[in-house]
């Protein structure tokens, strides 16, 4: 199927996934939309429901948790201009080497409605090493040093934590992909396949596929116009065989 044909078929019902100006450093924002631009975009789409689900602290250009309240008040504002979208609060927890494997606290986490959690090169997290490692640099023992150590934290994330989706499984950091699998379908962790990335791409979505998980397509938008895109990464499920019915914010039209 094309791009264009995927699209008269099918549409996407949630984005739960997207990042606004609150990942900033400075006066460098690396979420380009306000959480109002964010819940329009999703508006114009025809979304039922939109996550904002900002960067965790400890990355580069993370959320600062102080301005969680200040989040709400823009949640509850955007809620009423736009009442057809269900807006929910979550954060894009990284996983590192910390009590719960996140580098959001168990109690930091009830904060959110939910809470995804993802690879990125941050403090904690075999950064250095996995930064080198995928851009081809590590010794072919260095990955499977650290696919074991990543994967190891990532099922310790999932084990100790209620996460709703595994972002970008294998991007950013080798991975045993089959035992990462194996521990999303035990703790009914969402597996989210995301275009935007290189990984994972459809030979690593046939390995989740073989266990019992359940997938979600997002955006991963940065910026507003991105928000609710979804083809590609529908595309890449279909090359990697996965049926329709397991993908949970897909429908036909
Ligand atoms: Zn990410
Ligand atoms: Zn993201």
């Amino acid at each position: 199927m094309t791009l264009r044909e995927i699209e008269e078929k099918y549409r996407i019902t949630a984005d739960y996934h997207t990042h606004s100006v609150y990942s900033r450093v400075g006066p460098y924002f690396h979420g380009k939309g306000s959480i109002m631009d964010n819940v329009r975009a999703a508006h114009e789409k025809g979304l039922k429901e939109v996550a904002i689900t900002d960067h965790g602290p400890s990355d580069f250009y993370g959320l600062d948790l102080k301005l969680i309240p200040k989040m709400r008040a823009e949640i509850e504002e955007a809620m009423r201009a736009f009442p057809d979208v269900k807006v929910y609060l979550g954060v894009e927890a990284d996983i590192v080497d910390s009590a719960n494997a996140l580098d959001v606290s168990t109690s930091e986490s009830a904060e959110f409605d939910f809470v995804n959690a993802g690879y990125h090169y941050v403090p904690g997290s075999n950064m250095v090493k996995n930064f080198l490692a995928f851009q081809g640099r590590g010794s072919a023992a260095t990955v499977e040093e650290l696919r074991y150590d990543n994967t190891q934290r990532i099922i310790k994330a999932l084990t100790s934590n209620n996460i709703k989706i595994l972002t970008h499984p294998g991007d950013k950091a080798y991975i045993d992909e089959a035992a990462v699998a194996e521990a999303c379908a035990e703790t009914d962790t969402l597996v989210e396949i995301n275009a935007r990335h290189r990984h994972p791409n459809a030979e690593d979505l046939k390995i989740y596929a073989a266990h019992d998980v359940k997938f979600v397509i997002s955006s991963d938008a940065h910026s507003p116009d991105k928000v609710g895109r979804y083809a590609k990464s529908l595309a890449l499920a279909f090359a990697a065989g996965i049926d329709v019915s397991r993908i949970v914010n897909i429908e036909e039209r």
